[in-house]
């Protein structure tokens, strides 16, 4: 049996981690509340090296590496004590093995004992969409509403949710607190994937967040996302990327283009919100989606009133789809290879990729942007600079490099500096770190001089 990590214990609680550590992939984060006896757990992420065809449905941002897909066994012993099931957003490496997680929590323990799963509106219906794909019954949940919530588990035990900046909407974090003697608590701070920007990019979530830490800060531990430790300064914010999209959008129009289509992951409401705001005032006619992952997202958005995409009107018409990543069942993908239904390019068209090649999937985004700017041989392929150097030294002549055409979701290192500033912990856990970026890790936590968790010394293991 696979076993998983302790990162921390105490007389009151003890915190484990089955994946997510030094890996992006399969993030599963156990927690045993001692004197009352049971666990929650947070997040529940595909295994890595096991991405299948329903991702073409919410689609992948994070690179996911190989290694075993039954790291969910484990939790096999402690399933009837898991009573609550927290999950910070719906992207694969957080929300993905779900449907797995509850096929096998029915077979333990019955289908009255399952741990209840809390989420955000969005991430519910994101989830049903999931459980439909594996045509599996949806568990009983508890929704997170509005920016920030509260509830009690137990007498000692309370769990406050709050929603932080990602690339996906409804992306939760937790405060966990656990009542030690008179009015005193321990206190966990459990940070999703997150990004803060300068002056916490201005938004009422930023402020809600900011107020929730500051009433409840110190914190003991701080448990966050660090996977760009290695990048100096802010993550680009959506507007700047969106204002670039902008530009580009109005060059190819001067250049008279009749069909542009932007492709990038279905799940960022937020940047197609704003690039159908830029199409408006641009005067472009239509902008809707294809493809069944994008259309499915938008529908989501809009029946949760979080987006107004899609509009008709005459003129140059924009399409927004996945495949940038050349995603094998991606319209886009299927498109470059005249085998899209949904799409078909005309020799005018000019596509912008609105991403970054994650490490690892050169070859097929290189290969794609070929057949691309073959077919659409008067139109202009628009990508990120390092997407134009993955071309090599021969790119097709209507290719063209665009700086800050996509930001990332997860913040840089003053977004992280910020949230510790905030937090004041007294122990720092980071996690979504790949193994090859753990001296760098360890270089800048230093450097703010926090104690944090080494997977060196680490506590021991937990069966
Ligand atoms: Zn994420």
């Amino acid at each position: 049996m696979h076993k998983h990590h302790r990162l921390f214990s105490n007389p009151c609680l003890s915190i484990s981690c089955l994946g997510g550590l030094r890996e992006v992939g399969r993030n599963c984060f156990p927690i045993h509340f001692k004197q009352e006896d049971f666990w929650i757990e947070i997040d529940c992420g595909k295994a890595p090296g096991s991405l299948g065809a329903e991702d073409a449905i919410v689609d992948q941002e994070a690179h996911v590496s190989k290694s075993s897909s039954h790291y969910l066994d484990s939790l096999k012993d402690i399933l009837h004590k898991i009573k609550h099931l927290f999950i910070t957003h719906s992207h694969l490496d957080h929300a993905g093995a779900l449907p797995e997680f509850y096929a096998m929590a029915r077979e333990v323990v019955g289908d009255d004992n399952l741990p209840i799963l809390h989420l955000s509106p969005f991430g519910e219906k994101m989830t049903e969409a999931m459980f439909e794909y594996n045509e599996q019954e949806f568990p009983q949940i508890a929704k997170l509403e509005g920016l920030c919530s509260s509830v009690s588990l137990s007498n000692l035990v309370k769990v406050t949710s709050f929603t932080v900046p990602h690339s996906i909407p409804g992306t939760k974090s937790f405060i966990i607190k656990v009542k030690l003697s008179g009015d005193k608590w321990f206190k966990v701070l459990f940070m999703s994937d997150f990004r803060l920007q300068e002056n916490y990019g201005g938004s009422q979530m930023a402020q809600v967040m900011v107020d929730v830490l500051c009433a409840e800060r110190p914190f003991d531990i701080v448990i966050a996302d660090m996977l760009y430790c290695d990048r100096p300064g802010y993550t680009q914010s959506e507007d700047e990327t969106v204002s670039t999209v902008g530009k580009v959008l109005g060059r190819l129009l001067v250049k008279g283009a009749k069909q542009i289509i932007v492709s990038g992951f279905a799940s960022n409401l937020e940047r197609w919100q704003m690039i159908g705001k830029k199409a408006r005032d641009l005067g472009i006619g239509s902008f809707h989606p294809k493809g069944t992952a994008m259309e499915t997202v938008w529908g989501i958005g809009e029946s949760l009133e979080l987006f107004d995409g899609e509009y008709l009107g005459f003129g140059s018409e924009l399409i927004a789809c996945t495949g940038s990543q050349a995603e094998p069942y991606a319209v886009l993908t299927l498109a470059s290879l005249g085998e899209s239904q949904r799409l078909r390019l005309h020799k005018e068209a000019s596509i912008i990729l609105s991403s970054e090649i994650i490490p690892g999937n050169e070859a097929p985004v290189v290969e794609m942007v070929r057949r691309l700017s073959a077919i659409c041989s008067e139109g202009y392929a628009v990508v990120s600079p390092s997407t134009y150097r993955a071309l090599g030294t021969n790119p097709p002549e209507n290719v063209f490099a665009q700086a800050n055409i996509h930001n990332s979701g997860h913040g840089s290192q003053l977004d992280i500096k910020l949230l510790l500033q905030l937090a004041k912990p007294e122990f720092v856990i980071p996690y979504h770190v790949p193994i090859g970026k753990q001296g760098a890790l360890g270089r800048f936590l230093d450097s703010l001089g926090v104690n944090y968790f080494q997977p060196t010394t680490m506590l021991g293991l937990d069966s």
